[in-house]
């Protein structure tokens, strides 16, 4: 396929550069994380989208190439759960021939166990892996399908011994369903070598019965930490960097705290997200997207993608986490599942 040379980076409406590419590979789970995909929506008969529909691996890594050469740097993996997508590795190993693209995946961990060598193999560097209780009937609960909290403790032990770490760890915190683990976990992870991160539970899509008053702040998290580990914060690695950092005073590694709610990150946002059947997202409210597979089965050229896909980045203007908290929001969004996340 004919490679696109580089081209000046994008800049959007206010100014944010594209730097991150999302990319969820599969709209199907074997979890039903009550704050994601709740069984009362994601049922028996939901219609999760036909094979047909999806992006080929070949169609994926063509919109990466063209994002790279276009100043992307990191692509994530995503879902749904992206190691149910069939060859996923196969997927790894393209995306591992564009230079200068670090790619990752963010998992529930459930398959980690059997993958982890394979992924490594194909070229995966890291892998974020989800995890919301330590206490096997509360994670039974959050997950919904009665998935062992030891399986995925092990996935992170395999993925770790394969190479895919320092792993990060996250915590998704809804309160009165598992803001009494947070201490549990922190004391699990402290000294292990891997990242705890703690999100604040988000607004997406419109099926999670979100409330405000179930968000546990990022504040609220580091004090309840701090009381029993004395913690301080540290500089970001890097500008624009999503997770707040903070160490333990007594050398036991860090943590981060990632608060989508209480202080909306949006003015360094340079993630943009491509769904399972290829539409873009600039933002993860957007209530409409962008359709690239249907450019590509037309047979656009790469440079006629390129120039879809700058109009595209050069039109965005969301902010949607800076005007949440200012107009409460009854709109349909985007199921998270289905944008990855
Ligand atoms: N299945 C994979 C997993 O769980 O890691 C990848 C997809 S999942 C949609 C990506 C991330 O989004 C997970 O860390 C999950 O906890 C987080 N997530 C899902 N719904 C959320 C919500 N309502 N608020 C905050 N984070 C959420
Ligand atoms: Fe599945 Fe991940 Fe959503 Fe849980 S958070 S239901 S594991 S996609
Ligand atoms: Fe980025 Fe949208 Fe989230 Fe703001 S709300 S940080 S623009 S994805």
């Amino acid at each position: 396929m004919a490679r696109v040379n580089t081209l000046p980076p994008l800049l959007d409406k206010l100014g944010r550069p594209v730097r991150d590419l999302r990319i969820s590979v599969t709209d199907r789970c074997n979890f039903r994380c009550v704050y994601c995909m709740p069984k009362t929506v994601f049922g028996r008969d939901y219609p999760f989208m036909p094979r047909a529909g999806l992006l080929s691996f070949e169609e994926i890594a063509c919109v990466a190439r063209i994002f790279a050469a276009r100043g992307v740097k990191k692509v994530r993996l995503t879902g749904g759960e992206p190691l149910l997508r069939h060859g996923v590795d196969k997927l790894i190993g393209m995306l591992a021939l564009i230079p200068d693209l670090e790619i990752t995946l963010t998992t529930n961990g459930s398959l980690l166990p059997q993958k982890s060598a394979l992924l490594r193999a194909a070229g995966l560097k890291r892998v974020t892996v989800s995890l919301d209780a330590l206490d096997d009937a509360v994670f039974k609960r959050m997950n919904d399908v009665d998935f062992p909290v030891a399986k995925v403790l092990d996935g992170i032990a395999v993925a770790a011994a394969a190479g895919l770490g320092p792993i990060k760890v996250n915590m998704v915190v809804k309160r009165g369903a598992n803001d009494h683990e947070i201490l549990a976990l922190a004391r699990h992870f402290r000294g292990s070598g891997h990242i705890l991160r703690f999100i604040e539970y988000m607004d997406v899509g419109s099926s999670n019965g979100w409330k405000l008053d179930e968000v546990v702040s990022s504040a609220e998290v580091v004090r309840r930490i701090d009381a029993a580990f004395p913690l301080e914060p540290i500089d970001a690695n890097y500008p624009g960097e999503v997770a707040q950092r903070w160490r333990y005073k007594d050398g036991a590694g860090e943590i981060g705290v990632i608060s989508s709610v209480t202080r909306a990150f949006c003015d360094t946002c340079t993630r943009i997200r491509l769904s399972t059947e290829g539409k873009l997202y600039t933002c993860l409210f957007a209530q409409s997207g962008h359709d690239l597979r249907e450019l590509i089965r037309a047979g656009k050229s790469d440079a006629e993608l390129d120039a879809a896909i700058a109009a595209i980045w050069q039109a965005r203007d969301d902010r949607y986490s800076q005007l949440r908290m200012a107009a409460t929001p009854h709109l349909q969004k985007i199921e998270m599942s289905y944008i990855g996340g």
